[in-house]
């Protein structure tokens, strides 16, 4: 069993900085676990605290059902990728691989037979006797991999690995990475601070912020149903809009008002306010860019929900068009179609996708559904 557990596991360093906050997380054996957050927020420092390379100021930590707060890093099961990759540069790529194993004693039949295997898996069989400077970015990654691979740990930890290469090969290496965790059948717990790969790779994300978990969910959920501000904002890209609003009640409708545009809010998000006496306060209302409509067809039906919006630049990236546009003084950036017409500098409609409306508490930033 490779499971991972975090019981009230905090980190303060000595010096006084408090790293991470009562950290509680049960990780699934078997699961590709991705702890994202803006620089510093702690993951780093969490996953060296499973490595064993940090000791921990409080709280416990269970690989399988072993308390390991005392345990040596060589005695944990686990491998470690690092972002540099931490490569010998005097030894050859199967060396490389091969001494970990060495240093354990392990037969040389089988050391031969796990660097053989590892290399064939990730296509590196013909780098066996190069020395890593003679080897590309990509191919370093890879080797860094190998050697962590051939450990047969119960738990891989890696530490933003693919920050090192450029886009085109980071995507690819992306799609590698979670193939060969289908392949191995083991616990991944990979940190990054790209929201992009975080999605992409993880079954579960933990969204950090200031040492703190705001949030663990599968990538869908964390999209579609943030807890508050923070994570909205920081899940998804371009990011959520967000706009300060007053919300009105006009007969039996409710709208979010700023300035002179009003957004009609569907009665069946009206009735999930958790607390009612929002109506008539101001809030922060939430809309994705791809929830922003310049279509006829959603404005024809959507009378209730539109701004107008002057179109202040307008990215074509092909398969679609980020319209940056400014109603009454805030920004909004609209993810469309890219057969869209609007030009810069026209004065255009928009429509909010209603249904798609998040709302934010002012002063808790939490969230209002
Ligand atoms: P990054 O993405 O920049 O690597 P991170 O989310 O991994 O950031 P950590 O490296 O875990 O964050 O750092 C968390 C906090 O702990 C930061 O405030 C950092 O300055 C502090 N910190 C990290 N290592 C040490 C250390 N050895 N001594 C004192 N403070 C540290």
């Amino acid at each position: 069993m490779a499971s991972v557990t975090f019981r009230n596991v905090s980190k303060v360093y000595p010096g006084g900085v408090t790293a991470v906050s009562n950290f509680n997380l049960d990780i699934a054996d078997k699961e590709f676990i991705v702890l994202v957050g803006p620089s510093g927020c702690g993951k780093t420092t969490t996953l060296r605290m499973v490595a064993g390379l940090e000791e921990i100021t409080e709280g416990e930590l269970y690989i399988g059902d072993r308390l390991v707060n005392d345990v040596a890093p060589k005695d944990r099961d686990i491998a470690m990728v690092f972002q540099n990759y931490a490569l010998y540069p005097h030894m050859t790529v199967y060396d490389n691989m091969a001494f970990g194993l060495k240093l354990r004693k392990v037969p040389k039949a089988e050391i031969d037979r796990r660097v053989r295997e590892a290399a064939r898996m990730l296509d590196i069989e013909h780098l066996l006797n190069r020395k890593p400077k003679a080897l590309s970015g990509g191919q370093r990654q890879r080797v860094a991999v190998g050697r962590a691979i051939v450990r047969e740990p119960k738990v891989f930890l890696m530490d933003e690995p693919l920050s090192n290469l450029d886009a085109k090969l980071r995507v690819q290496m992306r799609t590698e990475l979670t193939k060969l965790h289908q392949r191995l059948q083991t616990t991944f717990i990979y940190v990054t601070h790209d929201q992009t790969e975080a999605m992409t790779m993880g079954t579960r994300i933990v969204v950090m912020k200031d040492g703190f978990i705001q949030q663990v969910d599968t990538p869908q959920n964390l999209y579609d149903y943030p807890v508050n501000l923070f994570v909205a904002g920081f899940i998804g890209s371009p990011q959520m809009n967000f706009i300060n609003v007053h919300l009105v009640k006009e007969g039996d409708d409710v709208y979010a008002v700023f300035e002179d545009n009003k957004i009609k809010v569907p009665a069946g998000k009206v009735r999930k306010f958790k607390d009612p006496s929002y109506i008539g306060k101001e809030v922060i209302m939430g809309i994705r860019p791809e929830d922003l409509h310049d279509e006829e067809i959603f404005l024809a039906s959507a009378a209730d929900s539109t701004v107008k919006a002057h179109v202040d630049v307008v990215e074509l990236l092909g398969s679609e068009t980020y319209l940056y546009l400014t109603v009454s003084g805030r920004n909004l950036v609209a993810r469309v179609n890219p057969r869209s017409k609007a030009r810069v500098g026209d004065t255009i409609k928009i429509a909010f996708d209603t249904n798609k409306l998040h709302f934010f508490d002012k002063d808790t930033e939490e969230t209002i559904l």
